[in-house]
């Protein structure tokens, strides 16, 4: 993928094409919006179907040491206080004194350009009265308190403690909690891992910057169990891996991508090692993802909280031991956001600014949009119908059709979805079989027959 552009890019320049072109909407729009929360709409939903299919192909389809399970968003809340969640997953959070908004203390300090990570809810309080940090609506600040962020719920129709748990807010613990069962009917060659797409919840103090920071958001991780003397070698891989996807299999250019080895002082208390792999989006160089060696600590909290065995048993004989964790963990909302970012741009065509995504094909929600040159001609409409169902045969459900406005109209239209080729029929059309195909990103355009034209879309 070849991506550029000429101009800044700014998060409104992609919010705004987001909503026109029918990719993302604020939640609950309709009703004035619910803040932290995006829906999808009809191209939305199928870039992010490509972008999750593109991962489970690389990391699990074409893996036989990697399994797929699908683990509910409600569990047992003994899961939560057996990870740590319950006690330690929290934000630090302030409130304005005047109006009551609360928002995040690290967040506010680093508007004011100092950097708080891994700090104390003291050393926070501090940092903000010593710089006179005020609230963004211009207003004193209460001292730093932590906020839990998962999302409280019941379940059942009696309330009591045993029925309180919480939307998850990570699909890792689901991975964890069904490690003993994939052992026990798999019984998987050592290392292996088990993989898990699905929503997570985090009842973010501020959400923001689009769908960077949302309080529903879509997960892919990978829980990778290795041996403890391994987990060095496997980190390294396992790096390597994730640029392998981001760069080939997305697209991303490589110089947007950046490593950050988190410091120690900074890391969850469970991980020995962390990289972020931090993009250049529109706000600045923010995490993409993640790569965590989360040792053996989720396996342990689930041994000692249930009295169950998480040993795994080597197939040579040796001794039997506890696996570590190597954990690449994905958020689908800032992967898009990333792909959204490098493929935004803008050029002129015909004396005027157009703008386009340059989505790659296996990504782009539609691959081809199919018009007839005239829509008050049945003949035309006809023959464009018999191209459009033999294309959908070729590309089921990424077929475009489109008869509105006039030809240029369609073509910026179709550009700003990122599909790569629009294809009309004209009067030529009836006499030779054969159609326009244009180009997205050189406008260029060729005369292809009918018979040819899936294959050579296909390209
Ligand atoms: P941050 O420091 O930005 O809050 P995190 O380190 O808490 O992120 P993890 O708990 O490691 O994030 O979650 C793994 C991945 O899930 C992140 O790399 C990111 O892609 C995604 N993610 C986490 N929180 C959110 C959110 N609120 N909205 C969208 N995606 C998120």
């Amino acid at each position: 993928m070849q991506c550029y552009r000429d101009k800044i890019l700014t998060m409104d320049d992609i919010i705004s094409l987001c909503k026109r072109r029918g990719f993302i909407y604020q939640g609950s729009d309709i009703y004035g919006g619910l803040a932290g929360t995006w829906d999808w709409g009809p191209f939305g939903i199928m870039l992010k179907r490509n972008v999750m299919q593109a991962w489970w192909n690389f990391f699990v389809d074409k893996r036989p040491d990697i399994f797929g399970v699908d683990a509910e968003v409600i569990m047992n809340h003994k899961v939560w206080e057996a990870s740590g969640h319950v006690k330690t997953f929290a934000d630090p959070m302030v409130e304005d004194l005047v109006n009551h908004k609360r928002w995040r203390a690290d967040h506010l300090l680093k508007d004011h350009g100092i950097d708080a990570d891994g700090l104390t809810n003291d050393e926070l309080t501090k940092l903000i009265q010593d710089n006179n940090v005020k609230s963004p609506d211009g207003n004193p600040l209460s001292g730093v308190k932590s906020f839990n962020m998962m999302f409280r719920t019941t379940v059942g129709a009696i309330e009591s403690s045993d029925a309180v748990t919480y939307l998850r807010p990570e699909t890792a613990q689901g991975i964890f909690a069904n490690y003993r069962n994939v052992v026990d009917s798999l019984y998987p060659d050592m290392p292996f891992g088990i993989a898990q797409q699905g929503k997570a919840f985090r009842n973010e103090i501020s959400p923001r910057d689009f769908i960077f920071r949302s309080r529903e958001f879509e997960q892919m991780e990978i829980e990778y169990f290795v041996h403890p003397d391994q987990w060095e070698a496997e980190f390294e891989n396992w790096l390597k891996l994730v640029h392998e996807f981001l760069e080939q299999v997305i697209g991303l250019p490589a110089k947007m991508i950046h490593d950050y080895e988190v410091p120690a002082q900074d890391r969850a208390h469970y991980s020995k090692r962390t990289i972020d792999v931090n993009f250049d989006y529109p706000i600045g160089q923010e995490e993409l993802m993640g790569i965590a060696y989360r040792t053996d600590f989720d396996l342990m909290n689930i041994q000692n909280a249930t009295g169950k065995s998480m040993e795994y048993r080597p197939k040579d004989g040796g001794e039997p031991f506890v696996p570590h964790v190597i954990e690449p963990s994905f958020g689908v909302e800032r992967l898009i956001m990333a792909i959204l970012t490098a493929c935004y741009t803008e050029d002129e065509v015909d004396g005027s600014k157009r703008t386009l995504l340059k989505l790659p094909k296996s990504l782009a929600p539609v691959v081809v949009t199919v018009s007839p040159l005239l829509k008050n001609k049945p003949e035309l409409v006809a023959k464009a119908k018999e191209v459009y169902n033999q294309l959908q045969q070729a590309f089921p459900g990424r077929v475009n059709w489109d008869d509105s406005g006039n030809i240029g109209k369609r073509y910026r239209k179709a550009d700003e979805i990122g599909v790569p080729h629009c294809v009309v029929i004209d009067f030529d059309s009836l006499n030779n079989d054969d159609v326009t195909v244009r180009d997205r990103d050189t406008t260029k355009q060729t005369r292809v027959k009918v018979s040819e034209l899936a294959e050579y879309l296909g390209k």
